[in-house]
């Protein structure tokens, strides 16, 4: 038999019918947000409900606050907020979907709370309607991001029809140094391939740094797959992966559990798989990294310099780094850790996990912040067990705010803005300009990195704090 791909895989036993160009798809998870209100009234306006309610899941993320949810609905100030949370909440009921609305206990950002809950496992397609959906690949599922008329055709008929990437593996092997995490790989890997890099292919992460992540550094490394222009990230499912799902809420028990887990062992790519495409890149000597840009591509190690148009290869390169300087602030030649920051900030689907709040807080216990800086974990339950292990402490004692999980500071919603001109370290997986408000500077780099830059008021590179 031919050697398949985690891809390939997925891919066939999922396809229910082709014709010129595409597949259809069936569909085994569907999450859906506050912003999947058009595709519900879409529906409804055909007199349909949703076909397949146990495979669709609904939390309020996207539109939550991350201040005053002690109130829960009754909190949210906005009219219009408040409308949008009420709305899910609707046609959750009216759909009959699992619903984790902003006072279930269980509510967080909907690439949290998927792997949180079990919901996310090893050989499934997964759709949501949000670019970042990639995420879920770190569970070796097919996970990709849909637009509104997508959302229609899956509620309606639980399938999909889609065009069949390519495949590109990237191999990421070697011992990555303490303070070099998912992040600082994901960041490394769209700095060498760009932002297009990826474009019309699934990508799967392998090689011995990879492996050797826990499924939060691979739940950070196949978010931003999505950056580098890829339809989907995966990573095959080992017991890394199969521990981490073991007795979650939605996880298969007993003999299920022994027939999926049976499945999942059959899953990576076969020895002698062919890939499209190959790029490698070396664990061992990468480094903090982080974005000087306003593009995720334009990311350097820590102990670079800004650099210089001239140094791009390609005219268009050179003109997208013209404006990114211009935007961003920075000089040419200026060392990374010369750049001063006005705030911190730590939280989102790419890196507000318990192990990011971990690694922040090892950095700051005992210091203090010297900038305006906040922190909202993924979930309402990430939240409460580090409350459990006492990390809200340490950060409140070092400054920061401990806010509630939602997806606010991530797009510049709700007031959690970044005042114009003021420049951001912040975990979070986009640095366009304007992403976290109008003006606002945003450096993407790793929750440890933030932490050391929110402690000093600088770029810093957090080894010289471990
Ligand atoms: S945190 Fe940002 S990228 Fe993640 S789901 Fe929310 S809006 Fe999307």
């Amino acid at each position: 038999m031919t050697p398949r791909t985690l891809f390939d895989k997925i891919w066939q036993q999922h396809v229910i019918a082709s014709r010129e160009g595409e597949s259809l798809l069936y569909v085994d998870r569907n999450f859906v947000h506050e912003g999947a209100f058009h595709a519900f009234f879409a529906l409804a306006k055909e007199g349909r409900k949703v076909r397949r309610p146990r495979q669709t899941f609904a939390t309020a993320d996207h539109y939550v606050p991350t201040v005053g949810r002690e109130h829960g609905l009754a909190g949210v100030i906005d009219p219009e907020i408040r409308g949008m949370i009420e709305l899910l909440e609707h046609n959750a009921r009216e759909n009959g979907l699992l619903h984790l609305g902003i006072d279930d206990p269980r509510q967080g950002i909907v690439h949290v709370v998927g792997p949180e809950l079990g919901i996310t496992q090893p050989g499934l397609t997964i759709t949501c309607g949000d670019s970042h959906t990639s995420t879920h690949g770190a569970f070796g599922a097919l996970a990709f991001g849909i637009g509104a008329s997508q959302l229609k055709q899956i509620l309606a008929t639980q399938c999909l029809w889609q065009k069949k990437p390519k495949t590109l593996r990237v191999v990421v092997d070697g011992t990555l140094v303490a303070g070099v995490g998912g992040k600082d790989i994901i960041l490394a890997i769209i700095a060498k391939i760009g932002t297009a890099g990826a474009t019309g292919h699934t990508i799967e992460f392998a090689g011995s740094a990879i492996r050797a992540l826990s499924m939060e550094g691979r739940l950070t490394v196949c978010n931003m797959a999505i950056e580098a222009g890829a339809r989907a990230g995966m990573i095959a499912p080992d017991d890394t992966t199969f521990r981490y799902i073991e007795g979650r809420e939605l996880a298969p028990q007993g003999a299920d559990w022994d027939r999926a887990l049976q499945w999942w062992r059959t899953l990576p790519s076969d020895e002698g798989a062919s890939f499209d495409r190959e790029v490698h890149l070396g664990g061992s000597a990468l480094e903090p990294t982080i974005t000087w840009g306003t593009s995720p591509e334009e990311a350097l190690p820590v102990s670079a310099q800004v650099p210089a148009p001239g140094e791009m290869a390609g005219a268009d390169k050179r003109e997208h780094a013209i404006s990114a300087l211009a935007y961003m602030g920075l000089t040419p030649g200026m060392a990374l850790t010369d750049i001063v920051i006005d705030r911190a900030f730590i939280g989102t689907c790419t890196n507000g996990r318990i192990e990011d709040l971990r690694a922040a807080a090892a950095i700051l216990k005992g210091r203090k912040a010297v900038v305006p800086a906040w922190v909202s974990p993924g979930s309402s339950q990430i939240k409460r067990q580090a409350e459990a292990e006492g990390l809200d402490r340490i950060f409140t004692e070092a400054g920061f705010e401990w806010r509630a999980s939602g997806c606010s500071a991530c797009a510049a919603m709700n007031g959690d803005i970044v005042p114009a001109g003021m420049r951001c370290a912040s975990t979070s997986n986009r640095n366009f300009e304007g992403r976290q408000g109008k003006g606002a500077r945003t450096h993407l780099m790793s929750p440890a990195m933030v932490a050391a830059a929110a402690v000093t008021g600088r770029i810093t590179d957090v080894r010289t704090l471990l």
